[in-house]
């Protein structure tokens, strides 16, 4: 008799049970399985020396001001610009997006600016502006937000999938004409 070991996707497991966590404990848990944080966690109260976002309590928000006992580091969503390394990747295309770049672009730098307020490690890495746009983020949830925003402003066709066995997300949307 065949055995099938797992049913369904790892990656999908926190969100399905951060449903009945609140945004805090949703926050701890995203941050468990980032690299980037745990090199960070230990220096509690922290402040990005590139960014300025500030990190106390395990948490990150824009505080402003001087925290004189706050430690210099380098905040995870920097870091991955450094590195280059995204969580999420979303692909632009079709004859309607080359014509409405400056529009769509204008709707992309707006929605990270909404976004990043909220939660100050959800940015945008890069925008390769070739035939088919791709704009890299730090991590999913900026990603998937910036897709349901060019879906809600022009329709098109939204597509979200989950690389097996990584932790980022790639969206695609298009729009012909
Ligand atoms: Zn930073």
């Amino acid at each position: 008799m065949r055995q099938f070991a797992r049913v369904h996707s790892p990656i999908l497991e926190p969100n399905l049970k951060g449903a009945t966590l609140d945004r805090r404990d949703k926050l701890i848990q995203q941050q468990q399985h980032d690299p980037y944080f745990s090199r960070i966690h230990k220096q509690d109260p922290a402040t990005c020396k590139h960014c300025g976002v500030h990190f106390s309590k395990g948490h990150f928000a824009w505080a402003g001001g001087k925290h004189s006992n706050a430690v210099l580091m380098e905040c995870p969503a920097c870091q991955r610009i450094r590195d280059g390394y995204e969580g999420g990747l979303l692909t632009i295309s079709g004859g309607f997006a080359r014509a409405h770049r400056a529009e769509i672009l204008n709707l992309i730098s707006n929605t990270e600016k909404l976004e990043k307020q909220q939660r100050p490690l959800e940015r945008i890495i890069d925008i390769n502006k070739g035939k088919a746009m791709e704009v890299t983020t730090t991590y999913e949830h900026l990603a998937r937000r910036l897709g349901k925003a060019l879906s809600r402003a022009y329709k098109g066709d939204l597509q979200m999938t989950y690389p097996k066995g990584e932790k980022y997300i790639r969206i695609s949307w298009s729009r012909e004409s």
